[in-house]
């Protein structure tokens, strides 16, 4: 069958609400592209500028993937960036607590202890910018870690360390910024545990106080609980860019609780103008910080990797132990694929059916010229045989 190269016949992207978690993802970076072309062009590049002659399609350990192309590394904006970047995370944070639980820190021994999961928000109006809550959130934060008060506690509960998330969604009253933090402490009584709740709580509502003038309702403004798990507790705070969190997004779950920022995309991609403006709010005030935060020395008692950054571990060029290229499109073919809205179908047809699957998808939606492909022949053949 021979291909076809027709600019005119590409195939416009699917509106309606996508159920494969990729699909979902691209499709929402597509509109936060779209929103942000002229104030964070790395993300309205990100996956689809090459960097390179060519977009090559690698089979790795993990599923399929594009290498040669741009990456924005973005955990607040991009969505296919915020995916990788949470599971990177998700991982390093779970390898920290199963050591803190079973007490065995890198190179010694310890006790084994326990993960509180905490949750710290502030009131807030509508009035409020996405800017202005997160310095008082951030600028609380630090409050709340200094001074000997702060010291005294970490000796008396035996507080390892902690690690911090921030997350933002916006509802009725406005933007709600909120902090995720686990507790690293010894084996607690449920009387120590106690106390420590009410503690953290008070302390919180003290540096709120003090900061803003707003008053914090520890029944509504503060929560504190033990981990059930492990993972539970590394969810809770590394579930950011999660496919369950991004699928929430195009499904029809009620918003009465508020918009995450990907339901904002989502929403702003099926034309709410409003949701569209928010998100440029959200995506401007949360630029350049930091999504997650370890305490000082917690990283090095319990992991011996170097920490990566968000950008390292959102890109896909790095090789991987058994990568394969099954093939590669030039600029004009990619482009196309791009311009149709089909990357995430590419990927799955090229784990499904190897190149032979990209190949069929680029005909059925005749999208290149047979000269226009390059294959490594010699890799299609070892695919194919193994
Ligand atoms: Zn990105």
């Amino acid at each position: 069958m021979t291909l076809a190269n027709s600019q005119a016949e590409f195939h416009p992207r699917q509106r309606e609400a996508a159920t494969d978690p990729r699909k979902v993802r691209y499709d929402l970076r597509n509109t936060a592209g779209s929103i942000l072309a002229a104030t964070q062009k790395r993300v309205a590049k990100c996956g689809h500028r090459l960097v390179g002659p060519q977009a090559s399609i690698v089979i790795g350990p993990h599923g399929a993937r594009i290498t040669g192309v741009e990456t924005c590394g973005s955990v607040w904006a991009c969505p296919v960036c915020a995916a990788k970047i949470s599971e990177g995370r998700r991982q390093e944070v779970a390898e920290c607590l199963d050591r803190h639980v079973t007490g065995t820190p890198i190179g010694g021994e310890g006790v084994p202890g326990d993960v509180y999961m905490a949750l710290f928000t502030l009131p807030h109006t509508y009035t409020e910018t996405c800017a202005e809550l997160r310095v008082i959130m951030r600028s609380a934060w630090t409050f709340f870690l200094q001074g000997k008060a702060w010291k005294a506690a970490r000796k008396r509960w035996g507080i390892t360390g902690y690690i911090r998330a921030m997350e933002v969604t916006h509802g009725a009253n406005g933007w709600h910024p909120h902090l995720h933090v686990l507790f690293l402490t010894s084996a607690l009584s449920e009387s120590d545990a106690d106390e420590l709740r009410v503690w953290i709580g008070e302390r919180w509502a003290n540096v709120v106080k003090r900061i803003s003038g707003k008053e914090v309702r520890l029944g509504v403004g503060f929560g504190f609980q033990k981990a059930c798990s492990v993972s539970a507790a590394g969810d809770y705070v590394a579930k950011w860019g999660a496919d369950s969190e991004i699928a929430k997004a195009s499904s029809k779950v009620s918003r009465k609780g508020g918009r995450s920022p990907w339901q904002l995309l989502a929403d702003a991609g099926n034309g709410d103008h409003r949701a569209r403006f928010l998100f440029a709010e959200y995506a401007a005030a949360m630029k350049g910080s930091r999504h997650l935060t370890w305490s000082v020395g917690l990283r090095d008692m319990y992991l011996s990797e170097p920490e990566k950054d968000d950008y390292e571990l959102a890109c896909d060029d790095a090789p991987h132990h058994g990568d394969m290229v099954i093939g590669a499109l030039r600029r004009g073919v990619w482009h196309r694929v791009c311009r149709a809205g089909l990357i995430p179908e590419l990927l799955n047809s090229a784990e499904a059916e190897g190149w032979a699957g990209v190949l069929a998808l680029l005909r059925a939606h005749r999208l290149a010229l047979p000269e226009a492909i390059y294959v490594n022949r010699r890799k299609q053949n070892d695919l194919h045989a193994s």
